[in-house]
């Protein structure tokens, strides 16, 4: 799964797109170069291809993800365990499908178990799948909570992201300190308000540092 140069699987993307070989990727990074004004040849850029396309290997392996696959190993002696499970800061890294450019910021993952729990560490994995893909953040949170709840069938799940889109902070309007936070509520977060309070409690308003754009 981490070998981002062998295109192998490449199960989750369009099916109806043939890949373009590595050869072709690094000619448009060469288009690239010139088109932004600069000599695609002299001595620094002459590898610049290389890389690009293997960075773009890692920004985007979640197309070769199964975000389903992640969560289907549970775990059903939990004791009874039945308040949320929340897993708070997970870093996540994504990019603008309009702008190419990295969306920076955190997600909150959180679930209220019925009978069975899954190893957190999957749900970052499922956050990554989802964010190594080229996203807009609305999108990217409602597929995270939509799989999560799909899966697992809890009794309630919850995303919540909060991120700094650099096509905004960089580019265009130009400002910076912006963050986006959107939410995605389903089952006993969406239609219980004490469920939704405490939820939000815990997310907690802890004047969290700057985001890293
Ligand atoms: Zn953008």
């Amino acid at each position: 799964m981490n070998n981002y140069t062998n295109p192998a699987p490449r199960a989750f993307r369009a099916a109806s797109l043939a890949r373009p070989s590595e050869e072709e990727a690094q000619a448009a990074i060469r288009t690239l170069i010139r088109w932004a004004g600069d000599d695609p040849e002299r001595e620094g850029l002459r590898d610049t291809p290389k890389r690009v396309a293997k960075s773009y290997g890692e920004f985007f392996r979640g197309y070769d993800e199964d975000p389903v696959a992640l969560l289907e190993r549970t775990f059903e002696e939990v004791e009874g365990y039945d308040e949320i499970v929340l897993l708070r800061d997970i870093r996540l890294e994504s990019h603008c499908e309009h702008h190419m450019v990295p969306i920076i910021g955190r997600a909150h993952v959180a679930y209220l178990p019925h009978r069975r729990v899954v190893g957190i560490s999957k749900l970052a994995r499922v956050v990554d799948a989802y964010a190594h893909r080229l996203q807009i953040q609305e999108k990217l949170t409602a597929q995270i909570c939509n799989t999560i709840n799909e899966v697992l069938a809890p009794r309630g799940t919850a995303v919540i992201i909060e991120a700094a889109h650099e096509c905004m902070t960089t580019r265009g309007v130009h400002k910076p300190g912006v963050s986006m936070v959107t939410s995605r509520m389903l089952g006993a977060f969406r239609d219980d308000p004490a469920t939704r309070r405490e939820l939000l409690a815990m997310v907690g308003h802890r004047a969290p540092g700057p985001l890293e754009a």
